[in-house]
Order: C-alpha cells, then sequence, then structure tokens
C-alpha cells in the first residue's frame, strides 16, 4: 500500500477502496511483498496483467493460466468485487463492537445475506496463528456465552413465559487465558470448552500455557490441582476482593465484558457453533489494540491470502454465488 494515501478513517476507507487502483495496490503489496506476480498454479514469473481484464496469464502449459487477485484467497470465487471486500474487513477490523450483517448491508449497498457470508469468510483471516504456548504470567478465567434469554430481564422472561432453567439453554462454556506483559501489551486466548470441570480446565491450560508460569484463577475448585501440576498458582478469592496487588484476572474480565458488549450490542444472538468465529474477532481486535487501524487492516488481510484451505475445509460445500 502507498503509505501516505493510506486511509486512517472508516469515512476515507471506503472512498479509498472505491477506486480498484486502490484495493489493487493493497492486495499486491500484500501477497507479492517483493513485487513481483507469480502464477498462484506453478509458480512462475512469466505472466502479463491484462489491463481489461483484470487478471493476469500465465505462460505455462497448465489449466486456468488466467488468475485474478482474488485467486488462492478466500475471495476466490466471490462476485463481491474487492471493492466491497476490502472496507468490509477494514470495519470488521476497526469497529470495537464488531459489524452486524445489517450494519454492512447498508454500509457496502449488498444483501443482507451477502453481508452475513461476508463476515463469515472475513472472520477466517482474523483467527490467531497461535505461536506455541504461553508462558510468564496467565490469567485464567471461564465465562458462559449465549442463551437468548441471556441479557433479558427477569420479568421480560417471565411475561415471553422463559424460565430461568430454559435461559441456559444454548450457553457455552469458554475458557480465557490472558499473558501479561507482552510486546503488543496483554494478550488474550480463547478456547470453546464443554464445560467447567477439573478435568477439562486442566487440559486446556495444559495445552496452552508452559509449566513454571504463574498462573492467576479465581478460587474455582477446578483449579485445585494446578500447583501439582507444575504451575506457580495464585488464587484470588472474589467472595473476599477482586484484587490483591498482583493476584487477579482483571485483565480477563476487561475482556469478557468487551466481549459480551460485542455480542449484546452487535450480534445479538450468537449460534454456539458460531461462537468460536466471533472469539477470534475480538481476540483479535483486543490483541491488536495497540496498532493503528491500518496496521490491523493490513494485518488482517495478510490473514485472508493465507487461509484460503482453512475456509475450504471449514465449509466443506460450494461457496455461496452471491457472495
Ligand atoms: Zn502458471
Amino acid at each position: 500500500m502507498v503509505s501516505h494515501r493510506e486511509p486512517k478513517t472508516l469515512q476515507q476507507a471506503i472512498v479509498f477502496f472505491s477506486d480498484y487502483a486502490n484495493c489493487h495496490a493493497a492486495v499486491v503489496a500484500i501477497r507479492w511483498p517483493d513485487g513481483v506476480v507469480k502464477c498462484p498454479t506453478c509458480g512462475s514469473e512469466n505472466v502479463t496483467y491484462l489491463e481489461n481484464a483484470r487478471v493476469w496469464k500465465c505462460y505455462a502449459k497448465h489449466p486456468r493460466t488466467k488468475f485474478s487477485l482474488k485467486v488462492g484467497t478466500i475471495f476466490e470465487d466471490s462476485a463481491v468485487p474487492l471493492q466491497k471486500w476490502l472496507p468490509a474487513l477494514w470495519l470488521l477490523t476497526n469497529c470495537r463492537n464488531g459489524i452486524s450483517s445489517y450494519e454492512l448491508a447498508r454500509a457496502l449497498g449488498v444483501t443482507q445475506k451477502t453481508a452475513w457470508f461476508m463476515l463469515s469468510r472475513l472472520r477466517l483471516a482474523l483467527q490467531a496463528e497461535h505461536g506455541g504456548k504461553l508462558d510468564g504470567h496467565i490469567e485464567a478465567d471461564e465465562t458462559f456465552i449465549g442463551g437468548r434469554a441471556r441479557n433479558m430481564h427477569a420479568a421480560k422472561r417471565k411475561r415471553l413465559g422463559i424460565s430461568q432453567s430454559r435461559s441456559m439453554v444454548g450457553k457455552v462454556a469458554v475458557m480465557g487465558l490472558l499473558a501479561r506483559h507482552g510486546e503488543k501489551g496483554s494478550q488474550v486466548r480463547t478456547e470453546v470448552i464443554r464445560n467447567r470441570k477439573k478435568h477439562q480446565l486442566e487440559q486446556t491450560i495444559g495445552e496452552n500455557v508452559t509449566a513454571g508460569s504463574t498462573l492467576y484463577t479465581d478460587a474455582l475448585r477446578s483449579y485445585d490441582r494446578m500447583a501439582q501440576r507444575g504451575y506457580i498458582h495464585q488464587v484470588i478469592d472474589h467472595a473476599e476482593a477482586y484484587a490483591d496487588g498482583q493476584v487477579h484476572t482483571n485483565g480477563l474480565e476487561n475482556f469478557w465484558s468487551l466481549l459480551k458488549r460485542a455480542i449484546k450490542g452487535t450480534y445479538i444472538s450468537v449460534e454456539p457453533f458460531h461462537l468460536f468465529r466471533y472469539l477470534d474477532e475480538q481476540a483479535f481486535r483486543f490483541n491488536n489494540r495497540k496498532g493503528s487501524d491500518a496496521m490491523r487492516f493490513a494485518l488482517a488481510l495478510k490473514g485472508i491470502i493465507s487461509k484460503r484451505l482453512t475456509y475450504s475445509a471449514l465449509t466443506g460445500a460450494e461457496l455461496p454465488q452471491t457472495c
């Protein structure tokens, strides 16, 4: 991307990416950082750009010698132009509470259904590539998300005939781990878990946190054996206080409140099956909160280019034509 022309606000982003030349430059810069366009099928550099058709032609002998910028990305096979994909990605990465398919549809002039498919593809780009286990000072906590009656007032719930127990239906347990003092500030990682039992929490922590790390948790009994598992376990009993010096889980509490606000305010209800994608989306914005809008956008765009296989594997189906 030409740095001095990089958009800094949403309004600028919509105007900037309405020009195909800017979309082209942005995607080329991420896909081929050395500026040399290579055929995605055979890797050859012997290619010519056909300006009018907006495709390159590879001179090697193989099927599909013509390729667009979208080939080999999660935009492949999509009829939606880059002039809509890129502002959508900008919105998703930079709106604090995320964006609903309704808002996106209005902003881009596409149908809500198309906007919904666009968002689910774009969220893939925000999935973190986990760089091994966390270490150092780690907060661990769990929460429950979802359930349609979750944020409903008791009186309204009663009026609608939804019992307390039924309001638990559809709730999903989520484990959060937050590494303090990272280079980019504290970094969070989330995982959908089956329950909050000892075995499950020990397994998730074991897979994600290096033994020897300092682990901060509340007084939930499921964490009882953390010291035996090789962690320096510091417990804050929330019945007594929320913090005792360094011993607290306030970093994660903050993340949970951001996440819940986003789900409540923007997404209305999140089906359990889709929840992990919303978690990744929120974690992406949180973990990159110290960067600029342009930096988050560029990082997400890199994700789009490397995630094509993930997308195919995830859907296992034909991509919708409208999207
Ligand atoms: Zn080729």
